[in-house]
């Protein structure tokens, strides 16, 4: 059923705590921790606790969780002290796009410059 958690899913497991990762905020939807292949000085992912694919089908199936999930990036970005000179919040959607983990999840990326196209 949409947003039960998956046996074989990565972030379901760090969601039940069966995974290690360094959560820096958790809310009663949510949990961010740090990446941990971090491609800029702050990079956190916020994570719905719910099991959905990518971003469009937690927004289509739990639309009150993506908004938990937009809010938080902002919380992640003003507690990593990133907010004030500007961050980006990418949600890679699909394999050809660089999605390798297939539960929604934004990365909150700052403290460095970024380029714009992204690669
Ligand atoms: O957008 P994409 O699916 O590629 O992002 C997955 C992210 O999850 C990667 O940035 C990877 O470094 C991160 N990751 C993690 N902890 C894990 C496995 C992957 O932070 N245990």
């Amino acid at each position: 059923m949409a947003g039960e958690p998956q046996a074989d899913c990565l972030f379901c497991k760090i969601v039940a705590g069966d995974v290690p990762a360094t959560v820096v905020r958790e809310t009663e939807t949510t949990v961010a921790f740090q990446d941990i292949n971090p491609q800029a000085p702050s990079h956190v992912l916020v994570i719905p606790k719910a099991h959905y694919p990518d971003a469009a089908s937690l927004a289509a199936g739990a639309p009150e969780v993506a908004a938990d999930v937009l809010r938080e990036a902002g919380a992640v970005a003003e507690q990593e002290k990133v907010a004030g000179n500007g961050y980006r919040v990418v949600l890679n959607t699909g394999a050809g796009a660089g999605q390798t983990v297939f539960h929604a999840h934004a990365h909150v990326l700052g403290g460095r410059g970024l380029n714009w196209p992204p690669g």
